[in-house]
C-alpha cells in the first residue's frame, strides 16, 4: 500500500462526502475535494483539512454531469499528487415524484450524477491503479441500490446501476490489487435528505414529521438516522490493506433495512 494515499472524493463539499474526506485526511491521506457550494466556505474547509491534519487538500469544481470535467478532475489529482490511489464516487442528487409526473430532465440528471459520473471517473482512474498494483474504488450507492421505494424511480434505477457497475469493475480489477465496493447507507441526515422531506410529505399527503417517522425511520429497525461518521469509517476500512479481499460487495449500513 503506497504512503501517503491520495484520494479523490466526488461531492465532498457536503454531507457524506465531506465526512469521508475528513476521515481520510485524519488518516493522513491527501485529498482532492469536489462538489458545488459557496467558494469561501469550500476554501475554508480545504484549508482546515490541511491545517488540522497536515495533508495536502485540493479542490476541483468539476460538474459530475460533464465527462470532460471528470477526466480533468482525475488528471489534476494525478498531476498534483503523482497518482490517485483511492476514488470515492459519492456525488449525488435526488428528486421525489410519482413517475407520471417525474420531470424528464430530472431523471436524466439523477442518472448522470449518481451513475454515469462513476463510470467516467473509474475509467479515468483505474488504469494507473492497475499498473501500480494497488487501488481502492468505493461507490456510495444506497439502500436504494438494493431495494426500492415509491416516487424515487430515477434514484433507485441509478443506485441499482451503481451496484452492477461495482460488481463488474471488481471482477475486471481483482487480479491487479484494485478493489471496488459499494456502500449502501440507509437514511443519513444530510442536505440531500432534508430537501426531500417536504416533497415526500406532498406526494404521500402526510406531515413532514410523519415523513421522518413513518417513511424514513420506519424501514430502519434501529429507528435512527445513520451517522455520517459511521459511513466514513466503513469507507476508510474498505481503503485499508485489511480490506484487500473485500471486492464486488454491496455493503449495507442501514440499521437493518435491507434485512426485511
Ligand atoms: P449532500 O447533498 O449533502 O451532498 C451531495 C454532494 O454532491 C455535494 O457536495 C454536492 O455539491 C455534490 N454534487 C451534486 N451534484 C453535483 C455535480 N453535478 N457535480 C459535482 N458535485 C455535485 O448529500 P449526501 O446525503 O451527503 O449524499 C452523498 C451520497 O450519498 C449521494 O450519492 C447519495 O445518493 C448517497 N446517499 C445518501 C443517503 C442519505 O440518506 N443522505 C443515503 C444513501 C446514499
Amino acid at each position: 500500500m503506497p504512503h501517503p494515499l491520495n484520494a479523490v472524493v466526488t461531492g465532498s463539499t457536503s454531507g457524506i462526502g465531506l465526512g469521508i474526506a475528513t476521515a481520510f485526511a485524519a488518516k493522513g491521506y491527501n485529498i482532492m475535494l469536489n462538489g458545488f457550494g459557496d467558494a469561501g466556505e469550500i476554501e475554508a474547509v480545504r484549508a482546515e483539512l490541511e491545517d488540522k491534519y497536515g495533508v495536502t487538500a485540493l479542490y476541483n469544481g468539476a460538474d459530475m454531469t460533464k465527462p470532460e470535467d471528470i477526466r480533468l478532475l482525475i488528471k489534476e489529482a494525478e498531476t498534483a499528487f503523482g497518482q490517485v490511489d483511492i476514488l470515492v464516487n459519492n456525488a449525488g442528487i435526488q428528486h421525489v415524484a410519482r413517475i407520471e409526473e417525474f420531470p424528464e430532465e430530472k431523471f436524466d440528471a439523477i442518472i448522470a450524477v449518481n451513475l454515469v459520473s462513476a463510470f467516467h471517473a473509474i475509467k479515468a482512474a483505474i488504469g494507473g491503479m492497475k499498473a501500480r498494483g494497488f487501488g481502492r474504488i468505493v461507490n456510495i450507492a444506497s439502500a436504494h441500490g438494493l431495494v426500492a421505494s415509491p416516487f424515487k424511480s430515477a434514484y433507485v434505477a441509478a443506485k441499482h446501476g451503481v451496484v452492477g457497475l461495482t460488481k463488474t469493475v471488481a471482477l475486471e480489477a481483482a487480479e491487479f490489487g484494485v478493489t471496488c465496493n459499494a456502500i449502501c447507507p440507509g437514511y443519513v441526515k444530510t442536505p440531500l435528505v432534508e430537501k426531500q422531506i417536504p416533497d415526500t410529505a406532498r406526494e404521500r399527503g402526510i406531515t413532514e414529521d410523519e415523513v421522518v417517522k413513518d417513511v424514513m425511520l420506519a424501514p430502519q429497525p434501529t429507528k435512527r438516522f445513520i451517522d455520517i461518521e459511521e459511513v466514513a469509517a466503513l469507507a476508510t476500512f474498505l481503503c485499508s490493506d485489511q480490506a484487500g479481499s473485500i471486492t464486488g460487495a454491496a455493503l449495507s449500513i442501514d440499521g437493518g433495512w435491507a434485512a426485511h
